[in-house]
């Protein structure tokens, strides 16, 4: 046991941007928490880093608002400066600058340019990005009512949100109906499977229809804090503290043992909890719970959760390759914005790819290297990368006359984790580096080839062993039905209840499709859940005496 035998209102597990939000709030409304992190610092996947006086973001390279991150941080009274964070999108030599709504016609103009055969194709897609614009002015139009007191709030109940409700219901309705996944839906509208792929090889096998073609929308609001990333989480940390929460790094959880509402961590501590926030991944939750003391009602229903989520996939990963050049920002600035979408063929993936990958993985102890690392050669070749550049956000995370590169694409757990068994998997990530550098340097940065000071990389496997989350997913679980949780918006009240009353589960695993807004959301909901049932037990305590 801890040694003040204490008993906390409540305990949160997992300091990433869910956890957080948790300790945040409970801690300001009076509660004594207790936040346990595994890691030496907070954030999980909102981090900053530094190596060489270069800051690097590790997660997440910008900030969505979606009416969430900004009333959230108004409530609690923090301030975090940011500034816009524009995005540059480019294929071959094309590259489009966008700065306002008009730049979904330069979009348009662009692909025309590419791919004059297809006028149709283009036509119908961005009627479809138009239409999904729309909506997303719908969706992120009003500051989340989570995030004020509506009681209080008389005004926005009657001028904004009750006004608002009947068109978000509408499109809630209308976005249901794109739940599908992009790939497909794609296919009914899109005869050239070039231009397919170019649209939607950037995100996650089977997402939602709606949530990938909705992103030409958020680039427009795409933020960077001043300091980087880890500047978000570190403000939730400062404000938990200040409000006399409890933070414990280091401390990772292996045990919870429901029945007598109790963690156990790594060296043999314990600490009593009226109500747990489990804010981690969600398979090792169910793999570490112990139901032993619990009704049997609650054991029964715990143990069907349990086996549906342990039958289920973490959504898909990334790779991540960090460079730091010996080359000036003015370079870079002449290319792109900071936050750039790079295709540097045409041609796109294709299905090839992702039936060559599945040949691969299903055939791994057979197949040669050699032929690995041609299907490589492909993949970087006609992949899609996401370039991030903090110094042309804040030129104070590079050193001078340096410029710092933060390279990702989407990239199969699996494949890193059968080079891994195989006994290859760092020369595995070398071959890949290179490739990339290779691809990159032909193309947008020729520069690369020989200003490289250093690089460094973190796989699939990097991020499950950092922030333990499985198959290195980092929006929570894969698209693939059925998802383990809630996932409609209408319900997202919900997504934080498990089996057991004592315990709630936030962040990206609580709700599907996640992010960095939903991750908060989510953290808050179970927040309120906690401080509700706390007065409405005082309440009858009160009743009672
Ligand atoms: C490269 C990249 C790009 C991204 N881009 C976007 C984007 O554009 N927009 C967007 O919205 N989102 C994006 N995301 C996703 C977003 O960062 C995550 O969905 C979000 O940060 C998840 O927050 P979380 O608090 O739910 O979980 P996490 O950040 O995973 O936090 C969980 C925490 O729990 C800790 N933990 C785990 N197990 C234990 C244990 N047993 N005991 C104690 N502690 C434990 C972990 O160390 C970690 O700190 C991106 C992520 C990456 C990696």
């Amino acid at each position: 046991m801890n040694p003040s035998h204490k008993t906390y209102d409540t305990i949160i597990v997992g300091a990433g941007i869910a956890g957080l939000t948790s300790a945040a709030y409970l801690a300001s409304a009076g509660r004594t928490v207790l936040l346990v992190e595994k890691n030496k610092e907070c954030g999980g996947l909102v981090n900053t880093l530094v190596r060489d006086g270069f800051r690097f973001d590790a997660g997440v390279r910008a900030l969505l608002d979606a009416g969430i991150v900004f009333p959230m941080l108004k409530e609690l009274g923090l301030r975090l400066e940011v500034v816009k964070s524009p995005v540059s999108l480019g294929i071959e030599k094309d590259i489009l600058h966008i700065e306002d709504e008009s730049g979904l016609a330069e979009y348009g103009a662009l692909l025309r340019r590419l791919y004059p055969e297809s006028p149709e194709d283009i036509r119908a897609v961005l009627a479809i990005i138009r239409r999904i614009m729309k909506d997303m002015d719908v969706l992120y139009g009003i500051e989340n009512p989570m995030f004020k007191d509506v009681k209080r709030d008389l005004p926005f109940v009657f001028k904004t949100l009750l006004p608002w409700l009947p068109k978000f219901l509408f499109t809630v309705r209308k976005i249901n109906r794109m739940n599908g996944p992009v790939e497909y839906y794609l296919e009914a509208a899109v005869k050239n499977s070039s231009l397919r792929d170019i649209i939607s090889q950037h995100f996650f096998r089977n997402t939602p229809a709606f949530f990938a073609l909705s992103y030409f929308s958020l680039y427009l609001d795409y933020v960077y804090p001043k300091g980087g990333m880890g500047k978000l989480a570190e403000a939730l940390v400062q404000k938990t503290k200040d409000s006399g929460g409890d933070i414990r790094t280091e401390v990772k959880i292996i045990e919870v043992a429901a029945g007598r509402r109790l963690v156990k961590d790594q060296n043999g501590g314990e600490y009593a909890y009226d109500n747990l926030v489990w804010a981690a991944d969600l398979k090792t939750f169910h793999r570490l719970v112990d139901t032993k003391g619990l009704p049997s009602r609650v054991r029964d229903a715990f143990e069907r959760k349990k086996s549906e989520m342990l039958g289920r996939r973490g959504g898909d990963s990334v790779y991540t390759l960090f460079l730091e050049i010996d080359e000036p920002l003015e370079t870079f600035k002449a290319i792109s914005n900071g936050h750039f979408f790079y295709t540097p063929s045409k041609r796109g993936l294709g299905r090839v790819h992702r039936e060559e990958l599945d040949r691969l993985l299903h055939h791994w102890d057979e197949v040669d290297r050699g032929r690995i690392l041609a299907w490589m050669d492909d993949f970087t070749k006609f992949n899609t990368y996401e370039i991030s550049i903090p110094g042309l956000k804040d030129p104070d995370s590079v050193p001078p006359g340096q410029t710092g590169l933060i390279v990702s694409f989407l990239a199969e757990y699996d494949l890193f984790d059968k080079a891994l068994k195989s006994g290859w998997v760092d020369e595995f990530n070398a071959e890949l580096e290179a490739r990339v550098l290779n691809v990159l340097g032909d193309s947008v940065y020729p520069m690369l080839k020989d200003k490289e000071i250093r690089r460094f990389s973190f796989s699939p496997l990097d991020i499950e062993r950092r922030i333990g989350s499985s198959e290195g997913a980092i929006t929570g679980w894969s698209f693939q039905d059925p998802v383990p949780v809630i996932n409609k918006i209408q319900k997202a009240a919900r997504s934080v209840l498990t089996p057991i009353p004592s315990i709630y589960q936030a962040g990206q695993w609580a709700y599907s499709p996640a992010g960095v807004p939903m991750s908060i959301l989510t953290g808050k909901i179970a927040t309120d859940k906690i401080l509700k049932k706390k007065r409405r037990s005082s309440g009858n305590a009160r009743k009672t005496a």
